[in-house]
C-alpha cells in the first residue's frame, strides 16, 4: 500500500549544465529525498535562466545535462513530474496577470534583486525585476503547497505569498494557494579556492560527472589550512575545506583526518588523495546511472516532454479559473 503524500512541493532549478558537488549537497539531493513524503514537482527554469544569460548557444544543451544529472541522482520521473519552465506557456500568462499585482518598489526592494544588479550593472532588464512575480507564477500554477527553501530564497516565497494575497483580495476569489515555506538547511559547499561558494562563474568547481582521474584533479588543487606550510606543521581542520567534504564523503576515515591533521600524522597530500578516493567511490553509482541514461538521449527528451504534458494539464486547470477570477472574456 502506498503512503499518503503531505502535500505538493514545487522547485526550479536553473540549467547551469553539468551539475557540481555544490548543487547536489545544496539541492539536488534534497529534491531526492522530498519524493519520499511528497508529491514532487521540478522545472528546469530556462526563462528564468535568461535573465542573465545572454549568448543562449548553450541553453539547450545545458538543460538536457541538468535532466541528465536530476535523474541520475534519483529523481524518480514516474512519479515525480520533471519538465522544461518554457514547454508550459502557461506561465508566462499567470506571470502577467501577477505582474498587476505586484508592487514595483517592493521588488527592486528585494536582497536577491539588488544582488543582481550588482552581479550585472550593464544588464538590469524587466526579467531581473519581474524574477520573483514569475517564480511566484511557477510555484502557484501547479497548485504546490510547499517551497523548499534555503535561507537567502526565504524572501522571495514570502514575496509570492503576499502576491497570493493580493490577487485573492483583488478579484475577490481563492482560486490560488498560498504556499508555504519548507525550511531547508542548505549546506554552504566551498569550491576548491575554500574562499568561494563552489560555482561554475567562478572555476571552482567539481563536477558530479567527471572522471576519476578530473576528479582527483580537481580535489589535489584544493586550498587546505594556509597556516601548514611545512608537512611538519600541525593543521586545523576545522579551518580547512578538504577536511568539510571529508565530513560528508568519507564516514569512516573522518575521524582519523581529525586526529592525524592536528598532529602532523597526515600530510595534505595524502589527505587530498584519500578524499579523491572516497568522493570517486560516493560518485561511482551516479557516474554509472548517468552513462546509462546519457546513451538514450530521446529518452531523457521524452521524459522531460512527458513531465511537461503532465504540468501543462494542472497548469490550464489553474489558468481556467484565475482567467474566470479575474474576468477576462470567454
Ligand atoms: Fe586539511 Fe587534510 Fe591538510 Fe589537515 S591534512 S590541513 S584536513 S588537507
Amino acid at each position: 500500500m502506498t503512503t499518503p503524500k503531505k502535500g505538493r512541493v514545487f522547485s526550479g532549478i536553473r540549467p547551469t549544465g553539468r551539475a557540481h558537488l555544490g548543487n547536489y549537497l545544496g539541492a539536488i539531493q534534497n529534491y531526492v529525498a522530498l519524493q519520499d513524503d511528497y508529491e514532487c514537482v521540478y522545472c528546469i527554469v530556462d526563462i528564468h535562466a535568461l535573465t542573465t544569460v545572454e549568448d543562449t548557444a548553450n541553453l539547450r544543451q545545458n538543460v538536457y545535462d541538468m535532466a541528465l544529472d536530476l535523474l541520475a541522482a534519483g529523481i524518480r520521473p514516474e512519479e515525480t513530474i520533471l519538465f522544461v519552465q518554457s514547454h508550459v506557456p502557461q506561465v508566462m500568462e499567470l506571470h502577467t496577470m501577477l505582474s498587476m499585482v505586484s508592487p514595483l518598489g517592493k521588488l527592486t526592494d528585494l536582497p536577491t534583486f539588488k544582488d543582481m544588479v550588482r552581479q550585472h550593472p550593464h544588464n538590469v532588464n524587466y526579467g531581473l525585476v519581474g524574477y520573483p512575480v514569475l517564480m511566484t507564477a511557477d510555484i502557484v500554477l501547479y497548485k504546490s503547497n510547499i517551497v523548499p527553501v534555503g535561507i537567502d530564497q526565504a524572501p522571495h516565497v514570502e514575496f509570492a505569498r503576499e502576491t497570493v494575497r493580493s490577487f485573492n483580495f483583488r478579484y475577490n476569489t481563492n482560486v490560488l494557494v498560498e504556499p508555504e515555506m519548507k525550511n531547508t538547511i542548505i549546506p554552504k559547499v566551498l569550491g576548491i579556492d575554500g574562499k568561494e561558494k563552489m560555482s561554475k562563474s567562478l572555476n571552482n568547481h567539481i563536477e558530479l560527472a567527471a572522471t576519476p582521474e578530473e576528479t582527483q584533479k580537481r580535489v589535489m588543487e584544493m586550498v587546505t589550512d594556509p597556516q601548514r606550510l611545512r608537512r611538519s606543521d600541525p593543521g586545523r581542520p576545522e579551518v580547512c575545506n578538504v577536511f568539510s567534504m571529508h565530513k560528508i564523503f568519507s564516514p569512516d576515515d573522518v575521524a582519523m583526518v581529525d586526529v592525524e591533521c592536528r598532529r602532523a600524522g597526515i600530510g595534505c597530500v595524502d589527505c587530498k588523495k584519500l578524499l579523491a578516493k572516497n568522493l570517486n567511490a560516493s560518485l561511482s553509482p551516479f557516474r554509472a546511472r548517468r552513462a546509462e541514461l546519457a546513451q538514450n538521449p530521446e529518452g531523457v527528451i521524452d521524459i522531460l516532454h512527458d513531465g511537461a504534458r503532465r504540468a501543462r494539464e494542472i497548469a490550464e486547470q489553474t489558468m481556467v479559473a484565475v482567467r474566470d477570477a479575474v474576468g477576462l472574456p470567454k
